[in-house]
């Protein structure tokens, strides 16, 4: 009986750990089943931003920062300037965000999707009384700034995209591309 006893110890963390991996990915299976549609367009699709002389678009991407971050914590969607921003899920627009609070040319959104799930959409111009409005996929919700003006032109217009899970940054692609 007693060589039982630290056995029934481990399989209550084990139950644990599984408990928390499934509330953490709660956000990701209940959006999965539900609307999406591109965030923008590019040349009529989208178009995730590769290299360029700028840097690379991708999710982790080193980054130079004065705050010290050296990955950059988003995924990058080129965008033509003034083009349609759309919400990529049905939720609401919870606040603005604003990604560089001395700089006010540029501006942003989080889109709540659910208890679990924020969406951050960067250098877009909100559309006038979005905040606080529900919004449907597919619906625009803004324009896109030029982002070109504050790095120069080795940067390309694009969005920078964040997905928060519980609070916690992740890895956009799985939300805002379609395999
Ligand atoms: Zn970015």
């Amino acid at each position: 009986v007693a060589a039982n006893v630290p056995g029934k110890k481990y399989w209550v963390f084990a139950g644990v750990i599984i408990a928390l991996v499934i509330i953490r990915k709660l956000g990701f299976w209940l959006t999965t089943f539900k609307s999406y549609s591109p965030i923008t367009l590019y040349n009529g699709k989208q178009t995730a931003r590769g290299c360029d002389k700028g840097g690379c678009g991708k999710w982790g991407a080193p980054r130079t920062r004065a705050d010290g971050i050296g990955k950059h914590e988003g995924q990058d969607i080129l965008c033509t300037v003034g083009s349609n921003v759309m919400a990529p899920y049905d939720g609401v627009i919870e606040r603005l965000s604003v990604p560089y609070p001395d700089d006010a040319r540029y501006s942003g959104v989080v889109l709540r999707v659910n208890a679990a799930l924020i969406i951050k959409i960067m250098y877009m111009q909100p559309a006038s009384g979005i905040v606080g409005q529900k919004v449907s996929a597919g619906q625009v919700i803004g324009i896109c700034q030029n982002i070109s003006i504050k790095y120069g032109t080795n940067v390309p217009p694009h969005l920078h995209v964040e997905v928060h899970e519980w609070g916690v940054k992740v890895n956009p692609e799985p939300y805002i591309f379609k395999t």
